[in-house]
């Protein structure tokens, strides 16, 4: 099995009902390497593109809010890295299904989680749900010298070093700089 990195958020209900500390040590078990980890105050900018794939749903609105904290009174997020063998899936399954009340009752999701009348699905943490997912959100998220090793094409699909064309341009712009 191979190693691979994939993105965890720690989402605004879990950090308004102090949840940080009970959501992370559910991922323990799975022995992964934290390589990146920050809080961030997410944009409107950042949700839109962190929730790309969803823009045409009726509840797009309603989710871009939710990360952003504007439905918790919360601003910032925790969003974390995590690094090994399998990680993607291991993460996932200890995350558990999006739907709270569907997700195994021993997850994050399915014990944590809830359902609101409102219809908003509080779920408590974000898991990126395969590599090529894993591969947009992290690029996303963080930048490559805020992560402790490089993740390579093969294992998340980041940008590991640039093109010797990429190379020779910022070469060129480096020397132009410093003119
Ligand atoms: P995830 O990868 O399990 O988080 O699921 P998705 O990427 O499909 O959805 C992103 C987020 O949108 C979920 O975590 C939920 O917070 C929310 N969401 C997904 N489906 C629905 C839905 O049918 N209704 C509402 N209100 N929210 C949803």
């Amino acid at each position: 099995m191979a190693e691979e990195a994939t993105l965890v958020i720690i989402k605004p209900d879990a950090i308004q009902r102090g949840l940080t500390g009970a959501v992370l040590s559910r991922f323990d078990p799975l022995r992964l390497d934290v390589i990146g980890v920050k809080a961030v105050r997410v944009s409107q900018e950042l949700a839109e593109s962190h929730y790309h794939h969803l823009r045409e749903k009726p509840f797009f609105r309603e989710i871009v809010d939710y990360l952003q904290g504007r439905l918790h009174g919360t601003n910032y997020v925790l969003a974390f890295v995590f690094w090994g063998e399998n990680a993607i899936e291991g993460v996932r399954q200890v995350t558990g299904a999006t739907h709270p009340e569907k997700a195994e009752p021993t997850s994050i999701r399915g014990s944590l989680g809830r359902m609101m009348t409102s219809g908003l699905m509080e779920n408590v943490v974000h898991a990126s749900s395969d590599r090529s997912e894993a591969e947009r959100e992290i690029a996303l998220w963080f930048k490559p010298h805020e992560l402790l090793r490089p993740v390579s094409r093969g294992a998340a699909g980041l940008p590991a070093a640039p093109s010797a064309a990429q190379a020779g341009a910022q070469r060129a712009a480096g020397a132009k700089r410093s003119k």
